[in-house]
């Protein structure tokens, strides 16, 4: 019998190929009808078998372009039309195009691989090939509609072979913006670091690969900046980039030319695998192997392996050469935003390579590579930016104001709400240098002119002194929201899950201003989207010199000291124990907490963290966030002790307290027994699992809750969260922590947005 059907789809469907899927899909299924785009998607009617209108509906998702993330959101049945012979691509609401959301950058598919290597192809070794399937968007559009007078591909006219595909509505790059070969396209080419052309084209490709051969480090251009390549099988080339870039022991990324490669330098499970081989094209962390084919120096000191495979035609030409991997680390100054423009790169990344492959493509938005890592079997989200920014994320509820929410000081985020769809920004950096606040100004200008946001509610930190409270202020007409960082940390994850009932929230975090202006970061709250109640924290303890504390970990483990054993008696221990550290300074230090002279006080857990490293002398200087948990999570490694220490919950009072005295002295008391640092890093682990555990419990209980959310950088700690994760569940809780956005300081905007609207909901 005959039907027609209205069918509504919803999600990622411009720009990427999917109403001349759906027109090829109709007639594959011999049904008539139309599709058109809509301002939140396309609206299709179909007509003809039933069976044949069910297959369609499946096979709308099942099969739809690379791209494209089709949410069916209504099928409805209407009147049969007579005589309706075909099915077209309704162009009377063509100008619905101008309403395009602009997709996340895409690596390159399969089909122009293939032209890649074809030598009859004429684009054969060409770095820029792309298609509707793949290729840059984000980090090329600057403005709407996505067309490529509107990109940085407008510079370059489109040959006529070019200009032929783009008109075809059956080829491949039909409407492809960034279409381009060797006759229009951007070209690349090799330069020195005194701006001397070495070679052009293909030549400077195969240039760059010979150098990288060599050991040499090469600034290479990529998507959405610089990289700094050099090959990782060699000890001294890998120190000579740490050495010129000042970067001592952070972890640096890998690029390897396929999967069986990446499976010889890390574990590769078949989660990783999908994720490594996805459009998005993160770096994936995953447990390194002791035998891979790579210097030491790559990952020093940590469980993890960052592993990426090639993402752009450029990556698979350099991943030709005679080496197993590349490191494929940001092409930045410490702390400073990746390097997007030739200029950029000559005067800033000069210092550090030996050449530099550049090209005539301008970046418009930067935007650095994403970090995942599998947990439990499912993608958990570590720096959320290429590949995925700016695709939305989804709300349940409408919000009838748009919210810009400016994020956290540290690896900052912004996002936007608009109607039910949530955008979180690409990961910005950490907001303390001139220029990652410019580049957090200018990615709340481009991503707010992307998608036509004016805001309405702008929600930003508690902290009236930091630079993006401040942001929020200079706007004129707005309801300003000041939300709580560990309020926002728990209603990110509320809004990730959808969960509109009160929750308790574990936050294990770094730094986040308190409402009684102290630092905060081990709390456990009881959350509602719109407010919080602080129902216990760890015992506040002196942070020796503030935000010096934070990188010199051992001025930590003198306070805890103190606070452990007493004034004397903890200073005494902080000279025998900390042998690496010069008695004078620990004098110092140990008088200022004594008085209290420049001493905050905190209950941030990542300091806890750093005082027992530190202690334990595994690290007592940091020389990137967070060095010492990390490497303190390493020593631990799959350690498994019984329960030796204990952190005491404290319920005297309304608020509990966690107290660490007797775990501290219990710690010390081991050192005097020479039992060894990986017991003692095990056992630390086991008892913060342990009393995080039984405070988050008594206040469920107290309350009536059975959800609990988990949130803070700390988490990136595997040992703890897989701990604490399973211990809740294995006591019937349901729990719930942030994968698609990083369950770091990057959720900050979106929990701010989250409770900004909650607010305004009331
Ligand atoms: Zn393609
Ligand atoms: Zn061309
Ligand atoms: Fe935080």
């Amino acid at each position: 019998m005959v039907q027609r059907r209205q069918i509504m789809v919803q999600g990622q469907v411009q720009g990427v190929g999917f109403r001349p899927f759906v027109h090829h899909l109709a007639g594959r299924l011999g049904l008539t009808g139309s599709v058109a785009n809509t301002t939140d998607g396309a609206a299709i009617k179909v007509q003809g078998q039933a069976e044949q209108l069910d297959r369609f509906i499946e096979l709308l998702v099942r099969e739809a372009p690379r791209l494209a993330r089709p949410v069916v959101t209504l099928v409805k049945s209407l009147a049969v039309v007579d005589g309706e012979m075909d099915f077209h691509i309704q162009a009377s609401l063509m100008s619905a195009d101008r309403k395009a959301l602009v997709t996340p950058d895409a690596a390159t598919c399969p089909d122009c691989l293939r032209e890649l290597n074809d030598p009859a192809d004429r684009r054969y070794r060409y770095p820029f090939i792309n298609c509707t399937n793949c290729g840059p968007r984000y980090t090329i559009t600057f403005d709407i509609p996505y067309d490529r007078p509107n990109t940085t591909m407008g510079r370059f006219e489109m040959c006529p072979d070019c200009r032929r595909e783009y008109e075809d509505p059956a080829n491949r790059r039909f409407h492809a913006q960034p279409n381009a070969c060797p006759v229009c396209g951007p070209k690349v080419w090799l330069e020195n670091t005194d701006g001397k052309r070495l070679a052009e084209a293909d030549e400077a490709v195969r240039q760059a690969v010979r150098r990288l051969e060599q050991g040499e480090i090469v600034a290479v251009k990529g998507l959405g900046g610089f990289h700094l390549a050099v090959r990782a099988d060699r000890d001294e080339a890998v120190e000579c980039l740490r050495q010129r870039k000042y970067r001592k022991a952070k972890a640096f990324a890998l690029m390897v030319r396929d999967i069986t490669t990446a499976r010889r330098v890390a574990q590769i499970g078949p989660a990783e695998q999908a994720l490594l081989e996805g459009v998005e094209r993160p770096i994936v962390l995953c447990y390194k192997l002791s035998d891979a084919p790579v210097s030491e120096q790559v990952a020093p000191r940590s469980r993890w392996q960052g592993v990426m495979l090639p993402y752009t035609p450029l990556h698979h030409l350099l991943m030709e050469g005679d080496y197993p991997a590349l490191v494929m680390t940001s092409g930045n100054n410490s702390d400073e935003p990746i390097e997007t423009s030739n200029t950029g790169g000559r005067e800033h990344l000069g210092a550090i390579v030996d050449v530099l492959l550049l090209h005539d493509r301008p970046i418009y938005t930067s935007c650095d590579d994403s970090v995942v890592r599998v947990y439990d079997g499912e993608p958990m989200m570590l720096r959320r930016a290429r590949g995925y920014a700016p695709q939305p994320l989804f709300l349940k509820r409408r919000s009838n104001k748009n919210i810009l929410a400016v994020g956290a000081e540290l690896k900052n985020t912004v996002t936007f709400i608009k109607g039910e769809n949530v955008f979180v920004s690409q990961h910005i950096g950490d907001l303390k240098t001139a220029p990652t606040h410019e580049a957090f100004l200018r990615t709340i200008d481009k991503l707010g002119a992307l998608i036509d946001a004016r805001p309405d509610i702008v929600a930003c930190d508690l902290h009236p002194a930091m630079l993006s409270t401040q942001q929020a202020q200079s706007y004129a007409g707005v309801r300003l929201v000041p939300v709580q960082h560990h309020h926002a940390h728990a209603a990110a994850v509320m809004g990730e899950y959808n969960l509109e009932e009160p929750v308790v929230a574990i936050m294990a975090d770094g730094v986040g201003y308190g409402t009684d202006g102290r630092v905060w970061g081990c709390e456990i709250l009881t959350a509602w989207r719109n407010r919080f109640e602080r129902r216990a924290h760890l015992e506040p303890v002196a942070m020796p010199g503030g935000d010096a504390a934070s990188w010199e970990p051992w001025r930590m483990a003198v306070s805890y000291l103190l606070q452990a054993l007493g004034p004397d008696e903890g200073a005494k221990r902080a000279r025998s124990l900390l042998s690496m550290i010069d008695v004078a300074d620990i004098e110092t230090v140990a008088t200022m907490v004594k008085q209290g002279f420049n001493c905050p006080m905190t209950t941030s857990l990542g300091r806890l963290f750093d005082a027992v490293s530190a202690l334990l002398n595994v690290c007592t200087h940091n020389t990137y966030n967070a060095q010492a948990a990390v490497e303190l999570e390493y020593i631990a490694g799959e350690t498994i002790t019984p329960l030796s220490y204990a952190i005491n919950v404290d319920s005297a009072s309304p608020v509990h307290i966690l107290r660490t005295q007797s775990m501290i002295q219990q710690i010390v008391a081991d050192m005097d027994r020479n039992v060894g640092p990986k017991e003692i890093a095990a056992g630390f682990h086991a008892a913060v699992i342990d009393g995080l555990y039984r405070s988050a419990d008594m206040t469920a209980q107290q309350d009536g809750i059975k959800t609990i959310v988990l949130g803070g950088g700390v988490f990136h700690n595997d040992i703890l969260l897989s701990g604490l994760h399973r211990k809740l569940q294995q006591n019937g809780y349901g729990v719930y922590f942030n994968r698609q956005i990083p369950v770091n300081d990057g959720a900050i905007s979106f929990g701010q947005a989250v409770v900004a609207d909650a607010i305004n909901d009331n």
